[in-house]
């Protein structure tokens, strides 16, 4: 059920340069499933705008919201929500959005592809089906342009060890460093059949990934995106 309420800045975190993770307080009824999002809805000119980000979190944390952001300097939202402080008051509004998880799916395999930021919903839904579909094979590759760019990357090196079932694959498009290098697109599986694929983020990579894997004969069946851009 979509519900709009209040929220309070529970805390405002600086992962990045320009990605900042803020919690928010929800009530605790607030349910939602991994993969969707919620908006944050502010005034502008006597205009309501709405800007939705993925939930971080997985809908077992009861009572909380998290969400990473990006800075755009010139935008409307993220230059609020990146000084926001402890106790600052937004109006919400959610859950939406049908970018889950296929769980009726009988593919050996979910790829989660994602650049910047649209690495949030995979963080739910790791957190949530890793555990639960222990037979089923997980992985995520997660491009940015430099090292320093990464976000989450200790949470997610901490899963791929405790999880057999999960592969972790950080690329970094701009720099050498010792991982893997180059654009989310260059580290698909070999081998792409029996497999779902989840992609999100910006535009451009999520057309050209959806391209790629229709290129290499995906039917579009097993192909999810969200696009933020
Ligand atoms: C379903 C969905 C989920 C989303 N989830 C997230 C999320 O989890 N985290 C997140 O950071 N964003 C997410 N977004 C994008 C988010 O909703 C906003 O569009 C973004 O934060 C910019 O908002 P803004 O009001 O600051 O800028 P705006 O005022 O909307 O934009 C100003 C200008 O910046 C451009 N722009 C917008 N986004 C970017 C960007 N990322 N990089 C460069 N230029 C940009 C716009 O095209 C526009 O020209 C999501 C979008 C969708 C549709």
């Amino acid at each position: 059920m979509i519900q709009q309420f209040k929220s309070k800045v529970v805390s405002n975190k600086q992962l990045t340069e320009d990605v900042k993770l803020i919690t928010f307080t929800c009530p605790d009824d607030f349910t939602f499933q991994p993969g969707q999002f919620a908006s944050i809805i502010l005034e502008k000119d006597g205009e309501t705008k709405l800007r939705p980000y993925s939930i971080l979190n997985p809908p077992t944390e009861k009572g909380q919201l998290e969400i990473v952001f990006k800075l755009v300097p010139e935008g409307l939202c993220t230059p609020i929500l990146f000084e926001a402080n402890e106790g600052d008051e937004f109006d919400l509004k959610g859950p939406m959005g049908r970018f889950l998880l296929d769980e009726k799916s009988e593919n050996k395999g979910h790829w989660f592809i994602a650049n910047g930021t649209g690495v949030a919903p995979f963080y739910s839904m790791l957190k949530t089906f890793l555990s639960k579909y222990p037979m089923k094979e997980f992985g995520l590759i997660f491009g940015v342009r430099h090292v320093k760019s990464l976000f989450l990357h200790e949470n997610f090196i901490a899963l791929d060890k405790e999880f057999d079932n999960f592969t972790y694959i950080p690329t970094c498009s701009r720099e050498n460093w010792e991982g893997s290098m180059g654009r989310v697109q260059e580290h698909l599986p070999d081998d792409l059949s029996n497999k779902c694929f989840y992609i999100c983020g910006l535009k451009e990579m999520v057309e050209d990934t959806r391209k790629l894997l229709d290129d290499k004969g995906v039917d579009k069946s097993n192909v999810h995106f969200e696009r933020y851009s």
